[in-house]
């Protein structure tokens, strides 16, 4: 097999998402928009549910009929950019929850589909989703009377713990839904993190279940391991790649591996990378192609069939740390053309 092959272990983001909520001692809800961060939403839903996960939050209205015919009926299903146009029938038809983010979405939802479940967004200053303290007051006893099942807002910095930001948006998020009888919602991974003040009555991550930052302690959760398609002796002096980018400073064995940023490898990663042979670090050499590396395997005793770069020995965290990106960003990208096993 040339392709590049991608293990994703679902034991471990089950084992992370009980870790959370043991954190928490609250209802631990699956964000698995975007396909699950690249990792297959059908699959990882399927999982948590059968380990007793009740609620799931997706993006959009499609990620969630395309998550309700994988999960079947019984858990719930949330969808963040809430009741766009055109969206009731699908909302309906696969009972979908969507979170109200404006008075436009409010009056659209109990137009078409009056009864049928929903939550509430509120904008506790990140200025992306959800009403806005105005909007809210003038909108509030309407929207509660038609009692939706969730409330919830959302951090703008709860990766950095100690950023005022994180305790002003919980004073208004308090402040908005004070005495309410209304399960509320504030915090993804990062919150978790934050403690109990942050927790309320359900918590929503989505990358802590992956195995990536702010959530430490997570197990991990992908493998990333690339074949080696051929490789060569090169003298000093020789070059290596596209624009010439790497030059041998000594006689050097090179490999060529199966993957590149057509696979969301970015290009940006460089000469930064390393990749490991067993436990030996070897170093990513010239440029990313789109559909090869080349590496530096001089100092290997043998020639490895595959190179590993996402692992044991290296988090999807540390991956991104080579592009200057981070963690969500190459989950995401994830290519199609990698085979792909799901360990359970
Ligand atoms: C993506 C997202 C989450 C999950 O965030 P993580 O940082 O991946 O845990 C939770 N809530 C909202 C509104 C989101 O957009």
């Amino acid at each position: 097999m040339s392709t590049a092959h991608l293990t994703i272990d679902l034991n471990a983001i089950t084992a992370n998402w009980r870790a959370l909520g043991k954190i928490s001692q609250v209802e631990t809800a699956a964000v698995v928009k975007a396909d699950a961060y690249g990792l297959d939403a059908g699959r990882v839903a399927n999982h948590l549910a059968a380990q007793g996960a009740r609620q799931f939050f997706v993006a959009v209205v499609e990620e969630g009929v395309a998550l309700r015919r994988a999960l079947g009926n019984g858990p719930v299903i949330s969808v963040f950019a809430g009741h766009m146009a055109g969206d009731a029938q699908a909302i309906a038809s696969a009972n979908l929850t969507p979170i109200i983010n404006s008075l436009d979405q409010m009056l659209r939802h109990v137009e078409a589909l009056p009864g049928h479940p929903f939550g509430i967004q509120l904008d506790t200053g990140m200025n992306r989703l959800g009403m806005e303290p105005a909007e809210w007051s003038a909108l509030r006893d309407i929207a509660l009377a038609q009692k939706p099942t969730l409330i919830m807002s959302h951090l703008a910095c709860s990766d950095e713990p100690d950023h005022p930001m994180n305790e002003a948006q919980r004073l208004s998020f308090e402040d908005m839904t004070e005495g309410l009888d209304v399960p509320r919602s504030l915090s993804a991974t990062g919150g978790t993190l934050l403690g109990p003040d942050y927790h309320f009555d359900l918590i929503r991550p989505g990358i802590g279940l992956y195995g990536g930052l702010p959530f430490t302690d997570a197990l991990p959760v992908v493998t990333l391991d690339i074949p080696v398609i051929q490789t060569r002796d090169v003298m000093t002096g020789e070059t290596v790649g596209y624009s010439n980018a790497w030059t041998a400073q000594r006689p050097s064995r090179v490999a060529t591996i199966s993957a590149g940023y057509a696979d969301g490898l970015i290009r940006a990663m460089g000469a930064k990378a390393i990749l490991h042979a067993g436990d030996i670090a070897v170093p990513l050499i010239g440029r990313v192609s789109m559909d090869l590396m080349t590496v530096d395997i001089t100092d290997l005793p043998e020639t490895p069939e595959s190179l590993q770069l996402i692992g044991k020995h290296q988090s999807v965290d540390a991956v991104a740390g080579f592009a200057g990106t981070i963690g969500y960003e190459i989950l995401t990208n994830l290519g199609a053309r990698y085979s792909r096993d799901w360990r359970t």
